[in-house]
């Protein structure tokens, strides 16, 4: 039997993780342009919004008058998004704290992963973004609660901490984990490439969200989605970058000056050159290339082999109900036609449905879907 797959459509709403960028360009205009597609397509989405970056506007309306309009329009997409019946839940960058506004640009100095906080600390910012995000939202639904947690650069295991203050926060389960990756980078280092659970909702380990536990947990987690392009796909890719260099030899292109340094936050620094190069060039042969199922960086035809692989995942699962969590980040997308044609595919196809955050909290906690446990 066909099984259905339970789509929920994600997106990481934020300014750059170094504080740059253009809040009107980078969130608001791509929020709207994004909603209008969902509603074109008849689907609910759901947004991370990073709440401490509109803390730190709050805090320095005062002296900077500029942030107060930022912040107001901030607070009315948000609402707006959320009226339309779409779901905005948790999402924090710890790199915000004690931010500073020097010249027109924030230098963030904080450290990146909220792994590094002490277990006060964490609960103190932790606690502010739930509350500053169920005060604004209150407004609109007074049944409205954060439900969900997707932590800033995915930083959740392992920790002594983090996943019990998850669940003092009232959080029914974190989507944090996403398997394959492994950063080592000046900001992040973590290692997600040893996960015990890729695909299904499951039971962590309270210490270490990167393994199932044996028993029932008062927090579940729900892994993004991650899938790997096939061999064609990758050979496919390899030539036409080939086209595309012989190409720009009699074209100058014009790379974006801020291109660059974002691109370094997250730029590998660990390992040895040669370790890098086979990461790049080889391993995707052997291995095949991995993915996050981030919609903002990938093309039609990976959005269609990352759902090839999603089906064929529910199908092998043997479970007739499956939710799978998709990514997105509006701040990284140029063009949202590809995005588009994906809508259109999954609104055509009988074997999906779409969720929010807060429907699959509730069917999660009322056992509408398979929860695993390490002990079967
Ligand atoms: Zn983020």
């Amino acid at each position: 039997m066909k099984p259905t797959i339970y789509l929920v459509f994600v997106d990481d709403w934020e300014l750059r993780g170094n504080g740059s960028g253009d809040v009107r360009e980078l969130q608001f205009k791509p929020m709207r342009e994004l909603t209008s597609l969902y509603q074109e397509f008849g689907v609910r989405g759901s947004f991370n919004a990073e709440v401490m970056q509109q803390i730190v506007f709050r805090q320095n309306q005062e002296k900077h008058p500029e942030l107060r309009e930022l912040a107001d329009e901030w607070e009315h997409h948000v609402r707006e998004t959320y009226r339309q019946g779409h779901d905005v839940q948790l999402h924090v960058h710890p790199q915000w704290s004690d931010a500073e506004l020097v010249d027109g640009k924030w230098r963030l100095t904080s450290d990146w992963s909220i792994l590094n906080y002490s277990l006060a600390d964490a609960r103190k910012l932790l606690f502010a973004g739930k509350s500053y995000l169920e005060t604004l939202l209150r407004a609109v639904d007074p049944e409205y609660r954060c439900v969900s947690f997707r932590s800033g650069s995915w930083c959740i295991a392992p920790s002594p901490h983090i996943l019990s203050l998850l669940v003092e926060l009232d959080i029914v389960f974190d989507m944090s984990i996403v398997a394959g990756v492994r950063y080592d980078t000046r900001n992040i280092k973590l290692d997600y490439t040893q996960c015990e659970e890729d695909f299904l909702p499951f039971y962590p380990v309270m210490t270490d969200a990167r393994r199932v536990s044996t028993k029932v947990e008062p927090l579940i987690c729900v892994p993004t989605n991650c899938f790997y392009a096939s061999r064609g796909y990758i050979f496919q890719r390899q030539m036409n970058k080939v086209r595309q260099r012989l190409f720009s030899e009699t074209q100058s292109i014009n790379a974006s000056p801020s291109a660059p340094a974002y691109g370094a936050e997250w730029e590998q620094v660990g390992g040895s050159k040669l370790g890098r190069i086979y990461e790049r060039a080889i391993k995707p042969y052997v291995s095949g290339q991995h993915y996050i199922s981030d919609l903002a960086q990938l093309n039609y035809p990976l959005l269609s082999e990352m759902l090839t692989s999603i089906r064929e995942r529910a199908r092998k699962s043997g479970l007739s109900e499956v939710p799978v969590i998709l990514e997105n980040h509006t701040k990284d997308v140029k063009d949202f036609s590809d995005i588009k044609r994906f809508l259109s595919d999954v609104s055509r196809s009988s074997d999906i449905k779409c969720l929010t955050l807060t429907e699959l909290a509730s069917k999660l906690s009322s056992g509408a879907f398979s929860i695993r446990t390490a002990s079967h």
